[in-house]
């Protein structure tokens, strides 16, 4: 009886319709099923919808929800990134995610690939990853007051290309420093954290985020959790989620 609240569609980076991600998600099984297309940004229009593309999203999926009442409790929700503008429009719920930190007015995108993401640390930040590290935490620590999202997409995004620990070290006094700041104002909010297979089904991690000291250290301090595949094709909507119920001490939500 596992749900997803964090898929996109073609309205953005994913690869299927939304009625295709609702058959799927009846297949499944599932109770439910949340639409979460990424807002637009403007340093990144390939990955997420145009202003166009949103109210025809909107539009598909408020079809939808009506469609589907009674066999699966459809939502409608958003990717909300720290720099979009606040929606114009009613959502469900909101996942507040940062996938950018900008820098003397140049963002550096977290989550393209590690040569882009080294080549902006290198750029902005000396290649000092950990003052980028700082800056990033300092962004994810504010998610809240910026969208008033329901949940905190990806906590450490930054940690995508860091499979091997080559790019640094997650247990850094000054990583650990930044992330638990973060970590400490969320907790005054009523946000949900993510345990977020999207980075496992497409082959970089092998964890989920957040890391396994970073999740510990969210349990620990009574943060409540969401299971989230971050779905960008059905075969993957529910991606690793069931091997990760029953982990002790954490508590779960089970919808938005
Ligand atoms: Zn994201
Ligand atoms: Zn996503």
């Amino acid at each position: 009886m596992i749900s997803n609240f964090h898929t996109h569609t073609i309205y953005c980076d994913g690869k299927d319709t939304p009625r295709a991600l609702a058959e799927e998600a009846l297949r499944l099984g599932c109770p439910a099923l949340g639409f979460s297309g990424h807002s637009y940004t403007a340093f990144d229009p390939d990955c997420c919808m145009s202003p166009e593309g949103t109210a025809a999203y909107r539009a598909e999926v408020l079809a939808l929800r009506e469609e589907y009442r009674g066999r699966l409790d459809i939502r409608l929700g958003l990717e909300q990134d720290y720099y979009s503008d606040p929606p114009g429009e009613d959502y469900d719920y909101l996942i507040g995610s940062v996938h950018a930190v900008k820098k003397d007015g140049e963002y550096v995108i977290v989550d393209w690939s590690r040569e882009i993401l080294l080549k902006g640390v290198e750029k902005l930040y000396g290649g000092d990853i950990y003052v980028f590290a700082e800056d990033y935490f300092r962004l994810v620590g504010d998610i809240y007051a910026r969208t008033r999202c329901r949940i905190v997409g990806h906590f450490d995004l930054l940690t995508k290309f860091n499979e091997d620990g080559t790019l640094l070290d997650e247990t850094h006094p000054r990583y650990l420093r930044a992330a638990e700041e973060a970590l400490d104002r969320l907790l005054e909010a009523p946000v949900l954290f993510e345990i977020n297979t999207g980075a496992m089904a497409r082959g970089y991690r092998t964890t989920p985020y957040p890391g396994p000291i970073l999740r510990r250290a969210i349990a620990r301090k009574g943060g409540k959790f969401i299971l989230s595949s971050d779905c960008h094709r059905k075969e993957q909507l529910l991606f690793g989620l069931a091997d990760q119920l029953n982990q002790p001490y954490e508590r779960l939500a089970e919808a938005p």
